[in-house]
């Protein structure tokens, strides 16, 4: 990870639970060097293997709720039962320090930072097909299947949103959807709107 000198840019991942979002942002971190992520602060139970302030800041039901009415979030969501949300000052730093910072958040999340940050690039990341992704959450074997059935609703909902997003990744293979996905960010590195002011000077325009 290293620090630039210009205002880093917000990257939106989402998509389905069992799209291999973590697996494909965890590769795209390994082979970028100023791209970070928030943290999220949830109220959900750590899952086996989390641990606090790694994977996310797991605070109870009241703390959540103090900090929505702080206005401490850029965003949050309710999800399956559970808030998870932004940290707005964490994000403002990062991005402050130079940091292209990525959010893995749910739809209702990715439209909130849409309003609020129109500059933001959105991406959304399925598994090949519908089947695929119920077989992947059936091999997890670590959720109930009512569980499951109610991620795979949730996906469906979530599907309908791909329309307002920039850029649509279908992760077949890792490192094919990390490619593509570092691809996109070198894309909007590469964006006018973004360069303009390094050439501006050589002749003074
Ligand atoms: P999980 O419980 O599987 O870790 O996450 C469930 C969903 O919550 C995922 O789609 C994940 O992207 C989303 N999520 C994680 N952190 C945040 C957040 O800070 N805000 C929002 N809106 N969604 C989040």
């Amino acid at each position: 990870m290293r620090k630039t000198a210009k205002r880093g840019q917000i990257i939106v991942v989402s998509g389905p639970s069992g799209a291999g979002k973590s697996t494909v942002i965890a590769e795209v971190r390994t082979r970028r060097a100023n791209l970070t992520f928030s943290i999220s602060y949830t109220t959900r139970q750590p899952r086996q293997g989390e641990e606090n302030h790694v994977h996310y800041h797991f605070v109870d039901q009241e703390t959540f709720r103090q900090m929505i009415e702080e206005g401490a979030f850029l965003e949050y969501a309710s999800y399956q039962g559970n808030y998870y949300g932004t940290a707005r000052a964490d994000v403002e730093a990062l991005v402050g320090d130079g940091y292209d910072v990525l959010l893995d958040i749910e739809v209702q999340g990715g439209a909130t930072v849409r309003r609020l940050c129109p500059e933001a690039t959105l991406i959304f990341v399925v598994p090949p097909s519908f089947g695929e992704l119920s077989r992947r959450l059936h091999g997890r074997q670590s959720e109930s299947e009512e569980v499951i059935q109610g991620r795979l609703n949730r996906a469906r909902e979530e599907y309908r949103e791909i329309p307002n997003y920039d850029y649509l990744v279908i992760n077949d293979k890792i490192s094919e959807a990390a490619d593509e996905v570092l691809s996109i960010l070198k894309a909007q590195d590469c964006r006018v709107s973004a360069r303009f002011d390094m050439i501006k000077g050589d002749i003074s325009l």
